[in-house]
């Protein structure tokens, strides 16, 4: 079987592909990488995003400001990113969220930046790629008040965790409101058997896979870059854990994916199958 996945996370603007880009968007499509979504993470990475999906029909992009950035995110600059969101290649706002581990920026300014773009978000109807690293109770919260206050055409995907590495009670919490659970190449890291509960707690039409390029490479190719032609191993992981096929996780992922980001190729697809 010729496999097809998609990669949900990665960041090919960043510096580590400036030299090979096209090479590793080429050898993803190879490994059966079919789309990838190029996140950004201020507006100039997120213009950037844009301009990779515009030279590349496998990629598309979204935009938005990282935790980390969110101090620079002023309310001007939420005017500029509502612009650059309008691009037909743009399928999501983010990565946005907070990052209590790190806290490259007060925590304040973290939580302005996410309100602010939640608000972009449900104003131009687009999903939402959320980054949270210990923050959950914070996270909760403010997802918890979000979805509360801005109603969704029902079965509509709210966005998804990204990275998710939290417990099945946190996920339960996040599934209920309506989003999608993304998870990546540290599953399969020695240290990471815990997770492997809340992987198999995460119903099959709500699990979507991601690599994070450049960043957490499969345990194989630790220390080196990332990139998303290795997104089938965190698939082959995957389908371990949760004692399926591969197949079967490539097939459930891929309709994920295009649900999430609202693409034409999921109503083409359940039309097919
Ligand atoms: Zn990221």
């Amino acid at each position: 079987m010729k496999l097809s996945i998609v990669d949900t996370h990665a960041h090919l603007d960043m510096a580590p592909f400036d030299k090979d880009r096209a090479e590793v968007i080429s050898s993803a499509k190879n490994a059966g990488v079919s789309t990838i979504i190029t996140v950004g993470t201020d507006l100039e990475s997120s213009r950037k995003a844009i301009g990779i999906a515009e030279n590349y029909s496998g990629v598309l992009a979204t935009v938005g400001f990282h935790p980390h950035e969110a101090a620079r995110l002023k309310r001007e600059t939420i005017v500029k990113l509502a612009e650059v969101a309008n691009h037909p290649r743009v399928v999501a706002i983010g990565e946005i969220g907070l990052d209590f581990y790190r806290n490259r920026a007060p925590r304040t300014l973290q939580l302005q930046a996410l309100k602010w773009q939640l608000e972009l978000a449900a104003e131009i109807n687009l999903p939402v790629i959320i980054h949270s690293r210990q923050a959950k109770k914070d996270m909760l919260t403010l997802l918890h008040d979000w979805t509360s206050s801005y109603k969704q055409q029902s079965g509509q995907p709210r966005g998804v965790i990204h990275c998710f590495s939290d417990d099945v009670e946190t996920a339960q919490r996040y599934l209920d409101m309506g989003f999608f659970i993304s998870f990546g190449a540290y599953i399969g890291y020695p240290s990471s058997g815990h997770l492997n509960n809340v992987i198999r707690s995460i119903p099959p039409d709500r699990l979507v896979i991601e690599t994070d390029s450049p960043f957490l490479p499969p345990q194989s190719y630790r220390g080196k870059r990332n990139e998303p032609t290795y997104l089938p191993l965190t698939a082959t992981v995957l389908a371990e854990i949760r004692q399926v096929s591969l197949e079967t996780i490539a097939k459930d992922t891929t309709q994920n994916a295009y649900h999430l980001f609202r693409r034409p190729e999921y109503q083409q697809k359940k039309a097919e199958s």
